[in-house]
């Protein structure tokens, strides 16, 4: 009996410990725009013109497959299940069913080498890509913490097309695979600034921040959560006018609280992506 309930106990203190752990994960992103992505984009014919982009009622009819890497810890244990990724991808499954691309975990491969299950991009995507790579498939390595610089955890980052078909994932991030899967599509932050910043009144809208016009201008106010899903404008642009940005979009860093994940113009680009730079995709 004492056994028992020195089970529970530790049982208890166990499930308190990762649920502390869940919430204290930052669900900060580690995909950058480059200037060399930059340079690229701006090169496309499709730059500027959000008419060059098919209709939102495109159809793919295709699923295409993921080889899921998980690392183990120095105990061998790997923390997440096969069951885990496979709800995580049936959640994948629900946003892009507007465009009809599907996911499949074709593999789980569980890696003993535990070093990587502390990731740091510098020292070990090249090695796990060039050892674990499944050709044509989409490789998400998940690891206990992921970092593109030393110190910054992030709650998994991605490559624009034409990038490695890598993504890497946090355990405790693992519904991060459906806004990863849109940089791994095209998509940039509904915050970024690379291409510039986009005008409240969104006349800039095709140029500037994510390129997308059904995306409204967001100050990209870091992580502020906004438990509500109701965030009032509380920032002005360089015109003085209001932003209100679209609090629950995928590719926004609000709270996950509030999904109401891509809008139409993002299904084209990811369509448009898929077409033209990761149609190789099994
Ligand atoms: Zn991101």
């Amino acid at each position: 009996m004492r056994l028992l309930s020195s089970f529970i106990m530790f049982s208890t203190t166990f499930a308190l410990f990762v649920n502390v752990q869940v919430i204290a994960q930052p669900a900060k992103c580690g995909t950058i725009v480059t200037p060399e992505q930059v340079a690229k984009e701006k090169a496309k014919p499709s730059f500027g013109n959000q008419k060059s982009m098919f209709a939102p009622t495109k159809c793919f009819g295709k699923t295409l497959s993921i080889t899921a890497h998980v690392f183990a810890d120095s105990l061998g244990n790997y923390g997440i299940t096969t069951v885990d990724i496979t709800n995580s991808v049936t959640a994948l499954n629900q946003a892009f069913a507007p465009i009809c691309i599907s996911f499949q975990v074709c593999n789980v491969n569980y890696i003993p080498n535990y070093k990587y299950n502390d990731f740091l991009q510098s020292a070990d995507e090249e090695e796990v890509i060039s050892l674990y790579s499944v050709p044509n498939t989409i490789n998400i390595f998940y690891a206990r913490k992921v970092e593109r610089t030393p110190g910054n955890p992030v709650g998994g980052y991605a490559y624009f097309p034409g990038g490695p078909d890598f993504i890497a994932l946090s355990k405790s991030s693992l519904s991060s695979i459906i806004h990863e899967m849109g940089h791994f599509f095209g998509l940039y932050h509904t915050f970024e600034t690379q291409f510039g910043s986009e005008l409240a009144n969104g006349t800039n809208c095709a140029t500037t921040g994510d390129l997308v016009c059904d995306t409204p201008a967001d100050p990209g106010l870091g992580n502020t959560p906004a438990p509500d899903c109701n965030l009032s404008p509380y920032i002005k642009d360089a015109n003085n006018e209001w932003y209100v940005p679209m609090i629950g979009n995928t590719m926004s860093y609000y709270s996950s609280d509030c999904e109401c994940g891509f809008t139409p113009d993002q299904y084209n680009r990811m369509a448009l992506n898929y077409l033209n730079s990761r149609f190789y995709l099994w």
